[in-house]
C-alpha cells in the first residue's frame, strides 16, 4: 500500500511528498468498488506504516468489509531479517496498531494475519512470533495449504499460502525476470494482462477441479492502467461464475455472477408432486393428480420469437424457479402454473417424476446432436447429467458407448446402469491427447459423437481429440466463461462443436421412455431424506466422501 515498499530502498523520490500515492488516491476506490460490484470478500495486507499515513483509506477498507491483514512494517524483504530485526518489525507493527485502535478489537485491528514480503519466513522461528502475537495464519510462498503444529503439537497456525503464479507482480514486473526465467512457465520479458487473466483463471479451475486452497493476488501499485483493472475484473467475474453451477452451490455460497441470493431463496428445480388444489381458470388437471413440474416458465407472449417458433428455453423473459430472485420448488406447498405441469402415469413415481428434469437435459442433447443407432458414442463425465445421457444413449441404440470420468466410483456406477459401456478414468494429468487415445483404444474406432457433459476445457480437448473426421462434440457441460479449443485440429478434420442450452418439449417423452421401461432412473438415487432434513440432505450432496449420485427430499 502506497510508498512503503518504496522508501527503504531509496526508490521514492525525495522531493515527493508522503501521503498521496496513486494506489491510494487512485486505484484503492476501483478496487473498493470492483469487490463490492462482485461481492468478494477479501484481504487487504498493508505494511504497518501505513496505519499512520493512510489512516482514513485504512478505515475505508475495513468499512467495505475487507480484512486488514499484516505485510510487515514497511514491506522489509523478510527473508534478510535477522533475529532481532524480525522481532523488532513484529513489536514495532503491533504497537502501531493497537495505537491506531486504541487497543480495542473491531474491524480493523487486531492483524489476524501475516503476508511475509518476498514470501520466505524462517520456518519456525517466524511461526511461533506469529503465534506469540495473536496470528491465526501465515500467507508464505508455497503450492499446498497446511495446518502446521507448533510447540510439540499445543499450538497451530494456518498456512494460506500463496503461489507466484497468481501474484500479478510475477507477470508485470521487470525485476520478476529472473523468477520467470527460473521457473520457465513465462518468457523472460514482462506479461501483458491478457495472459494473467488467462493463467489466473487457469489456477481457479483446476483448484475448483482438484481440491485445495488458492490465494489471488492484486496489488494496487502494479493496476494501474485500465487494462490491468479489467484483467482483475475478468478474473474476479470467473471466480464469482464458479462458484456455482447448481442448487449446492447457490446453498454453498449464496449466488452466482449477477445472480446474487440478497433475501431468502428456497432452492430446488427438479421436483414432482400432488395436486391438493386448482386455481380458478385450470381445466386440465385436478386434485389428486400426480404431476412432474416443468421449472422453466417461458413468457409465452406471440412476440416473443422464441417462444412464438417453438424455442421456448431461448425466451429472454423465462423465469426459472430456484434462480434468484424466483423461489425454487424445494418446498411442501407450491403453486405452479398448469401448462408446466406433467400428469404422472401411476407406474411413475415422485422420485423418478423428479429426475425427469435431468432426464430432460439428456434427451434435448440426444435430440440436437442427431445420435444414430449403431454410431460410436463418448460420453464425458458421468456425473448425473453423464449418467442420465447414458441411459438416453443406450435406449436410442449408440453402439458402442465410452463414457469418461476421473471418479471410479462414478464409473462403477455407469456400469452398473448399462453394462455394455466400456469406461475409462481419466488421468488428470495426462495430455488431452493421451487420454482420447485411452478413449478410441477402448472404442475400437474414433467417435463419432461426443457428448461432453462436463464443460470441463481439458475434457472438451479429449472429446475434440477422439472425435472422427466429420464427427462432433456435443457440449452439454457448462463451464469457464472462455475457453481455448484446438483450433486446427478441429478445423482440419471438420469436427462440429455444438452446445445445448436447457430444453424444450421434453417432459413427455422422458414420461413415455420411462413408463414404456426404455429407461430406469430409480438407481440415480443415492440418498433419501425428509423435507425437514434439508440441510443434511445438501452436506451429503455437496460431500464427496458420500458417493452421492442423486440426493432426494421426500415430503410423504
Ligand atoms: P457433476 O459435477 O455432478 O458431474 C460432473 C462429472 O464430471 C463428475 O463426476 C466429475 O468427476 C467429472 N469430471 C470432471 N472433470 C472431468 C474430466 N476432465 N474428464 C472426465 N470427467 C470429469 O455435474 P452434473 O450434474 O452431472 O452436470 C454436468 C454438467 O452439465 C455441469 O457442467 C452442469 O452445470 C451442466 N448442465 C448443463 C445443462 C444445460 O442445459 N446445458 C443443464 C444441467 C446441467
Amino acid at each position: 500500500m502506497g510508498e512503503a515498499a518504496d522508501l527503504d530502498r531509496d526508490l521514492w523520490p525525495m522531493s515527493q511528498p508522503l501521503g498521496s500515492h496513486h494506489s491510494v488516491t487512485e486505484v484503492l476506490p476501483q478496487f473498493l468498488a470492483l469487490l463490492k460490484k462482485y461481492d468478494v470478500p477479501a484481504t487487504y495486507f498493508i505494511e504497518s506504516w501505513n496505519l499512520s499515513v493512510y489512516p482514513k483509506a485504512v478505515q475505508r477498507i475495513a468499512a467495505a468489509g475487507i480484512e486488514i491483514a499484516w505485510h510487515a512494517y514497511r514491506h522489509e524483504a523478510w527473508s534478510k531479517l535477522d533475529t532481532t530485526a524480525e522481532q523488532d518489525n513484529f513489536t514495532r507493527s503491533f504497537d502501531a496498531m493497537s495505537e491506531f485502535t486504541g487497543g480495542a478489537k473491531g474491524t480493523i485491528g487486531p492483524y489476524r494475519g501475516f503476508r511475509p514480503p518476498g514470501g520466505i519466513i524462517h520456518g519456525d522461528r517466524t511461526l511461533k512470533l506469529c503465534r506469540e502475537h495473536g496470528l491465526g495464519y501465515i500467507s508464505p510462498s508455497a503450492e499446498q495449504g497446511a495446518v502446521v503444529k507448533l510447540d510439540g503439537g499445543a499450538d497451530s497456525i494456518a498456512v494460506l499460502p500463496f503461489k507466484w503464479r497468481t501474484v500479478d507482480a510475477y507477470y508485470y514486473m521487470d525485476a520478476f525476470a529472473g523468477l520467470r526465467k527460473t521457473k520457465g512457465e513465462l518468457p523472460e520479458e514482462a506479461q501483458g494482462p491478457d495472459v494473467l487473466a488467462r493463467k489466473y483463471i487457469e489456477e481457479i479451475d483446476n483448484v475448483i477441479e482438484t481440491g485445495g486452497y488458492l490465494s489471488t493476488l492484486f496489488h494496487p501499485f502494479l493496476t494501474n492502467t485500465p487494462e490491468r483493472l479489467q484483467a482483475m475484473e475478468q478474473v474476479l467475474r470467473h471466480l464469482v461464475q464458479r462458484r456455482d453451477e447448481g442448487d449446492v452451490h447457490f446453498w454453498k455460497t449464496g449466488g452466482i455472477g449477477d445472480s446474487i441470493i440478497r433475501s431468502d431463496l428456497g432452492l430446488g428445480h427438479e421436483s414432482a408432486g400432488i395436486v391438493v388444489k386448482t386455481g380458478r381458470n385450470v381445466r386440465r388437471l385436478k386434485i389428486g393428480d400426480r404431476v412432474a413440474l416443468e421449472c422453466g416458465i417461458p413468457c409465452s407472449k406471440p412476440t416473443c420469437e422464441a417462444c412464438r417458433t417453438g424455442g421456448y428455453n431461448g425466451c429472454p423473459d423465462i423465469i426459472f424457479y430456484s434462480s434468484p430472485p424466483i423461489h425454487g420448488t424445494l418446498r411442501r406447498y407450491h403453486v405452479h402454473p398448469e401448462a408446466w405441469l406433467h400428469v404422472l402415469p401411476d407406474s411413475i413415481s415422485y422420485e423418478e417424476g423428479a429426475l425427469l428434469e435431468p432426464l430432460s437435459v439428456a434427451l434435448a442433447g440426444i435430440e440436437r446432436s442427431g445420435l444414430r443407432l449403431g454410431d460410436p458414442l463418448v460420453i464425458c463425465g458421468a456425473g448425473p447429467i453423464g449418467m442420465v445421457s447414458l441411459l438416453a444413449a443406450h435406449a436410442a441404440g449408440a453402439a458402442p458407448i465410452v463414457i469418461t470420468d476421473l471418479d471410479e466410483n462414478r464409473l462403477a456406477m455407469a456400469k452398473r446402469l448399462v453394462p455394455r459401456v466400456r469406461t475409462i478414468q481419466i488421468q488428470r494429468d495426462a495430455h488431452a491427447k493421451a487420454n482420447a487415445e485411452l478413449i478410441k483404444g477402448a472404442l475400437g474406432c474414433e467417435a463419432k459423437l461426443v457428448i461432453e457433459c462436463t464443460g470441463v476445457e481439458s475434457s472438451i480437448h479429449t472429446g475434440i481429440y477422439a472425435s472422427c473426421f466429420g464427427g462432433s462434440v456435443f457440449v452439454i457441460g457448462v463451464g469457464k466463461d472462455f475457453q481455448s479449443i484446438p483450433f486446427m485440429h478441429a478445423s482440419f478434420r471438420e469436427i462440429d462443436i455444438r452446445f445445448q442450452f436447457r430444453y424444450k418439449e421434453t417432459y413427455p417423452k422422458a414420461i413415455m421412455l420411462i413408463s414404456e421401461g426404455l429407461i430406469d432412473l430409480k438407481p440415480l438415487v443415492t440418498h433419501r431424506f425428509a423435507l425437514e432434513q434439508g440441510r443434511e440432505a445438501f452436506e451429503a450432496a455437496s460431500d464427496p466422501s458420500a458417493k452421492a449420485v442423486k440426493v432426494q427430499l421426500l415430503d410423504e
